[in-house]
C-alpha cells in the first residue's frame, strides 16, 4: 500500500536521529557581544596558524584572471607540487575540500552499512560522526592513560566487518605521536590504515615513506593548519593505486575550487617562510606550556602539534571556557564526557599567550 504523499518523510530517519548541530559563536559575534574590535580576539580554539597565510596566496590570488573557468577537474599541476612536496609520485595524491571532505571521500569508498571503522579514543570527531551518518558503525578503542595506543586492543577489535583503522597522528586533542612501529603493526593486519597527519609539519614525524610498501596505508594532510589556508579549504591524500582509482569515481569533479589550488601553490612557493612561522610556534608551544605550569588551574600535556591538551584542576572545564570567551580568548571545549575536564588551547603568537595567561590568573583568582 502507497503513503499518501502528505505523509512522506521529508528526510532520511537516519538523519533524523542524529543529534542537531551545534553552532559555536563566531570570534565577530563575540567582538560585538563585548564590544570589542575583532582583532582583539584572541582565537586559541582551531589550531589555525596564528601569523596567517604566506603574502604569496593573496599576490597569486589577487593577479589572477581566470575565476570564471572551472578548475582542473585532475588538479594536475597543484598535484605534482604537492606530491614533490611530500615525496611520493603524483599519480597517488587527490586533493579535497580540506581534509574533512577526504575523510567523507574514504568512508563513502569503503563503508557499507554496518561496517566497522577502529578509532583508537579520544580522538577527531569528525570519524565517528561521519562513519555513523554514512550508516557504519564506530568501534571506539580507548588510548590508555598517558593516550597511547592500546594496540593489542586495537588488533583485538578486528572483525571480518573491519574496513579502516584511524590514527590521528600527531593526535588532536591530546597531541601524542603514535610510533612507526605501532602504525605497522596495524599495517600488518591487512586491513586499509588511514593515518591523518593534519599536524605533520609542527613535529616532522611522518609515516609518508611507507606508502611505498604497504598497499593498504593511506596518508591524509591539510593546508589548513601549518600554511594557514583553513578559510581557503585544501586538504590531500596518499592512496595505494587499487583505492585511489576508485575514489576518483567518488570525488565530485570540481570538488576543490580555483582559488585553494591557487593558493596550494603559492605556499609552496614559500615554505621557507611557513616553516619559520612554525619554528615561532613550536618555540611559544614550549613558554605556554611553561606558563600554564606555573598556574594551579590547568595541567598541560606535552604535544607535537600546535596545541596543548590542558586537563582542570580546579573548577569546571566548561565553565572557565564561557570565562575565557567573556575576556574575548577562545579556546576549545568538548561536550564528550572522555573530555569533560578538558580544554585545548592552540599555541597563538606571544601576545596571544600573555592575554590568555592573565585571563586565566583573573579567573583563577575567582574559583
Ligand atoms: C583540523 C583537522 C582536520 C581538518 O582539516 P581541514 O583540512 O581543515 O578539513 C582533519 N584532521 C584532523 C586531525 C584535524 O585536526
Amino acid at each position: 500500500m502507497s503513503v499518501p504523499p502528505a505523509q512522506r518523510p521529508h528526510v532520511r530517519p537516519a538523519i533524523e536521529e542524529l543529534s542537531p548541530y551545534r553552532p559555536v559563536e563566531s570570534p565577530r559575534d563575540l567582538a560585538e557581544r563585548l564590544g570589542m574590535p575583532l582583532d582583539q580576539i584572541v582565537k586559541l580554539d582551531s589550531n589555525e596558524n596564528p601569523y596567517g597565510c604566506s603574502l604569496r596566496v593573496q599576490e597569486a590570488l589577487s593577479e589572477f584572471d581566470r575565476y570564471h573557468y572551472y578548475p582542473d577537474a585532475q588538479a594536475r599541476r597543484t598535484r605534482e607540487r604537492i606530491a614533490t612536496y611530500a615525496g611520493v609520485c603524483a599519480g597517488k595524491v587527490i586533493v579535497s575540500n580540506g581534509s574533512d571532505e577526504m575523510i567523507d571521500l574514504i568512508l563513502l569508498t569503503t563503508l557499507e552499512p554496518g561496517d566497522e571503522v577502529i578509532l583508537p579514543t579520544p580522538t577527531f570527531g569528525v570519524y565517528r560522526a561521519r562513519t555513523e551518518l554514512f550508516g557504519g558503525r564506530a568501534v571506539e578503542v580507548p588510548r590508555t592513560e598517558s593516550f597511547d595506543l592500546d594496540i593489542d586492543a586495537m588488533l583485538a577489535a578486528v572483525t571480518d566487518r573491519t574496513r579502516l583503522i584511524v590514527v590521528t597522528n600527531p593526535n588532536n586533542p591530546t597531541g601524542n605521536l603514535a610510533t612507526t612501529q605501532q602504525i605497522v603493526r596495524l599495517l600488518n593486519t591487512g586491513v586499509l590504515v588511514a593515518v591523518d597527519e593534519a599536524y605533520f609539519e609542527f613535529c616532522g614525524k611522518t609515516i609518508m615513506p611507507l606508502t611505498g610498501e604497504f598497499d593498504n596505508l593511506i596518508v591524509l594532510r591539510t593546508f589548513s593548519k601549518w600554511a594557514g589556508l583553513a578559510g581557503l579549504r585544501l586538504g590531500y591524500g596518499v592512496f595505494p593505486k587499487h583505492v585511489g582509482e576508485q575514489v576518483w569515481k567518488v570525488k565530485p569533479p570540481f570538488n576543490v575550487n580555483v582559488a585553494a589550488l591557487i593558493a596550494a601553490e603559492a605556499s609552496l612557493d614559500d615554505v621557507d617562510y611557513l616553516y619559520a612561522t612554525i619554528e615561532r610556534i613550536r618555540a611559544e608551544r614550549g613558554r605556554l606550556l611553561r606558563q600554564l605550569r606555573r598556574q594551579d588551574l590547568l595541567t598541560p600535556y606535552p604535544s607535537q602539534a600546535n596545541f596543548l591538551l590542558c586537563h582542570v584542576d580546579r573548577g569546571d572545564a566548561h565553565d572557565i571556557h564561557l570565562r575565557l570567551a567573556d575576556r574575548g580568548v577562545m579556546v576549545r571545549g568538548y561536550g564528550d564526557p572522555l573530555l569533560r575536564d578538558y580544554l585545548r588551547i592552540s599555541v597563538g603568537r606571544p601576545e596571544d599567550t600573555s592575554r590568555l595567561v592573565t585571563a586565566l590568573q583573573n579567573i583563577g583568582a575567582r574559583v
